[in-house]
């Protein structure tokens, strides 16, 4: 790992505050590098995966992303050995068509990554605002009410973060804490109305807030576990009967929701739907709703299948929901609907033109 107050893109001019990684460096560690460098790297929510590979190359969501953009709105280079053995280094400037490719075409695709180099914010204090209770299917639904009514409003005020049937996790770096304390009102009332607990409070760095909540209250390593998404967009919450619909399946599937991930760049324009491979479904998405199916290591063949039709049931849930949305590629079912509108959308086709070169 290195660190540039002013690194210079190969064949560019201009210079930007970033972070320079080998790839297999996982989070982790890149975490502490950054803060011991007074700079806050926007990663994703776990310790163990990698920030210059899959994460980055299928689009790379952080709880910041509502606020900063995605993993591949914010690498700035990267050096690659494509198929043919050559040895390239992409960016803006030179290999722009194979720079856009990485950025969302996902994992492998388009070569074996050897470095990427990443904006980088300055240290970030932020508002956090936690929230934990007993659920109950009544308490459940009213909870998620909460939430959606609330969820253009908070996207609005650069919150993001997880929610699930008894508790959430959110931050924002765009408002005070008086200001959190009193968007997140009507939620930690609830949870203490249901003999839960309530919290906002100042995270003075991503480090001390990923040491807090995300250090050791990780799942297990070597789950077996499929997943499925569907990113849904602004226009479901925008009429009383589509939220209503969106509670309705909330509800049906809270069994296997994963969470509700508030990831999704929403806020954040200095790319347009355009400028990477990701699906333009991103851009006007507010959550990223991940679903899983488990099974045991001595499940037999017919429940293992089984568990993956009906995960495939459950997600055809939410692909009603938002026929016209994507899905995001690293979380994704394997067997999803036309996974290249699903993954890709209109960015679909350059992505092939490339890849034909
Ligand atoms: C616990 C957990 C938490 C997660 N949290 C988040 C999150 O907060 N945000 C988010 O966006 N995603 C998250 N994910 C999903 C994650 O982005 C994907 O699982 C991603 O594929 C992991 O990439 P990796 O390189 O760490 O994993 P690996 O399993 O090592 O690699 C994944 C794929 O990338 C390929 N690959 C690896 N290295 C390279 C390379 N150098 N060049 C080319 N291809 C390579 C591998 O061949 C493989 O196909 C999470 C996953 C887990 C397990």
């Amino acid at each position: 790992m290195s660190y540039s107050k002013a690194f210079t893109l190969q064949g560019c001019t201009d210079s930007f505050q970033a972070i320079t990684l080998r790839a297999g460096v996982i989070f982790d560690d890149v975490y502490k590098f950054a803060d011991a460098k007074n700079v806050t790297f926007i990663g994703g929510y776990a310790q163990g995966v990698g920030a210059s590979s899959g994460w980055l190359m299928g689009g790379g969501h952080s709880i910041l992303t509502p606020v900063y953009g995605l993993g591949v709105d914010r690498v700035l280079q990267i050096k690659v050995v494509t198929p043919d053995g050559a040895y390239r280094i992409a960016n803006k400037c030179q290999n722009a068509d194979l720079f856009w490719a990485l950025r969302g075409s996902g994992r492998g695709t388009f070569g074996v990554v050897i470095e990427s180099t990443h904006l980088v914010e300055p240290k970030l204090t932020f508002q956090t605002t936690v929230i934990s209770f007993t659920p109950t299917p009544d308490n459940t639904r009213s909870f998620f009410e909460l939430i959606v009514s609330n969820t253009v409003k908070w996207a609005n005020e650069g919150w993001g973060g997880h929610v699930t049937d008894g508790g959430m996790i959110y931050v924002t770096p765009l408002l005070s804490l008086e200001e959190a304390a009193e968007s997140m009102k009507a939620v930690t009332d609830y949870s203490i109305t249901q003999g839960g607990t309530g919290l906002v409070e100042t995270s003075l760095s991503w480090l001390d807030f990923f040491t807090k909540y995300v250090v050791g209250h990780q799942g297990p390593i070597g789950q077996l576990i499929v997943l499925g998404t569907r990113l849904i967009p602004k226009s479901n919450f925008e009429s009383e009967g589509g939220k209503t619909q969106l509670i309705d399946v909330l509800m049906d599937l809270r069994a296997t929701l994963i969470n509700i991930a508030t990831v999704t760049p929403i806020l954040y324009n200095a790319t347009s739907a355009t400028d990477t491979s990701v699906t333009p479904a991103w851009r006007d998405a507010l959550w990223h709703l991940p679903q899983g199916a488990r099974w045991s290591y001595n499940s037999s063949v017919p429940e293992i299948v089984g568990a993956q039709t009906f995960l495939h049931k459950f997600v055809d849930r939410f692909r009603a929901l938002a026929p016209d949305s994507g899905a995001y590629l690293n979380e994704a079912e394997v067997y999803e609907t036309d996974h290249e509108a699903a993954f890709w959308g209109s960015n679909y086709a350059r992505l092939l033109q490339i890849k034909k070169k």
